[in-house]
């Protein structure tokens, strides 16, 4: 196997695949109320593309894809691709990135096309606060929906909270708690500044956060080996709980960065936080029996992976919002 990595040697294994921009909510962080500058669907790539290109990228070291969005459980018969991911394209990890909302009806037949686990966003234990948040008076619901993660046993079920100042910095120690009574893995998430809603949310730096946790609970290092993401985890003394730290502001890990990510109209973002990209749906539909092209198009681009983001001395760099990119 010729794995693809960079020019600094970072191997790429790990994809998110959005597969679809758009979404139920609205997130302040992530989408403007009001959005509409959605992808057409013509312009989607097909499960048949979306799996093709998974193949070709199993073939050459990844190991990892994470479904995501937008909301990617608005995408129909999301299950059929996740089997296929598995089956055809031989990716053994396969993991999606929601809200929640439509977990109550999904998480089963996810499981059952072997779905390895879920990350829940979730931000607030305040009903209000969420409604005010996301955009909708969701709380019941992704609460429903993280029952039915359990349920289903998409574990572990990480619960993604992105911290924003003022809003929910204080409910941190709430937070923990909830994760810990139910079994969850809390990671906790500096917001990034992607469009004009991210930069708007401002950033709680996550260092006195965590040092906060770790004296309160005696948390110690741990490695977890499922994911392979940018969390740096802790965990309590009993190794029952676990709590992860994304701090792209206060301390990156472009370093050991393994990934890239596909948005819906087929162009894998090398970064989030630059614009380099390669623009795959053409090409898959120009060579639909020819491999090549495909993997001359994914070294060549691979190689010019940046070696970091400039979030703290470019903040306006990236007008693109999440939901556009696949987070
Ligand atoms: N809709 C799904 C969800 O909310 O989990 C998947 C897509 S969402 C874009 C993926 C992750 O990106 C979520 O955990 C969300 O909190 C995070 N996110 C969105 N905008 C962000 C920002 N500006 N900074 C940091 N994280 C952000
Ligand atoms: Fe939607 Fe996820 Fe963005 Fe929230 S973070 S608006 S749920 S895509």
């Amino acid at each position: 196997m010729n794995q693809l990595t960079d020019s600094y040697g970072r191997k790429i294994e790990y994809v998110r695949i959005s597969v679809t921009d758009r979404c139920d909510l609205r997130c302040a962080y992530c989408m403007p109320v009001g959005f509409k500058d959605y992808r057409e669907p013509a312009g989607w790539l097909h499960f048949d593309e979306i799996v093709r290109l998974a193949s070709i990228l199993s073939a050459h070291g990844t190991r990892r894809i994470r479904l995501t969005g937008g909301e990617p459980l608005l995408r129909k018969n999301l299950p059929d691709l996740v089997a296929r991911l598995r089956d055809e394209a031989n990716i053994p990890d396969v993991s999606v990135s929601t809200n929640a909302v439509r977990l109550p009806r999904f998480a089963k037949a996810l499981k059952e096309a072997g779905l390895a686990r879920v990350n829940i966003s979730l931000d607030s234990l305040d009903r209000e606060k969420i409604a005010k948040i996301c955009g909708r008076d969701v709380l019941p619901q992704i609460l429903a929906g993280i029952d039915a993660a359990l349920e289903a046993d998409l574990r572990p079920v990480k619960i993604n909270m992105v911290l924003m100042p003022g809003v929910n910095d204080m409910e941190v120690e709430d937070m923990f708690n909830f994760c810990r009574e139910r079994g969850l893995t809390l990671r906790m998430i500096e917001t990034m500044p992607i469009g004009d809603t991210g930069r708007k949310t401002g950033t709680v730096s996550l260092q006195p956060v965590m040092a906060k946790l770790r004296e309160e609970h005696g948390l110690i290092p741990v490695m977890i080996p499922l994911g392979g993401g940018p969390a740096r985890y802790w965990q309590t003394p009993d190794g029952k709980t676990q709590i992860g730290f994304i701090t792209p502001i206060s301390d990156h890990f472009c370093e050991t960065c393994n990934r890239v990510r596909l948005s819906v109209d087929g162009t894998i973002y090398l970064c989030l936080g630059q614009e380099a990209r390669i623009e795959m749906r053409d090409l898959l539909r120009q060579h639909p029996d020819d491999d090549r092209p495909i993997l001359d198009a994914l070294r060549q681009g691979i190689e010019q992976k940046p070696w970091q983001h400039d979030f703290l001395q470019t903040p306006e760099k990236i007008v693109r919002f999440m939901s556009q990119t696949g987070g």
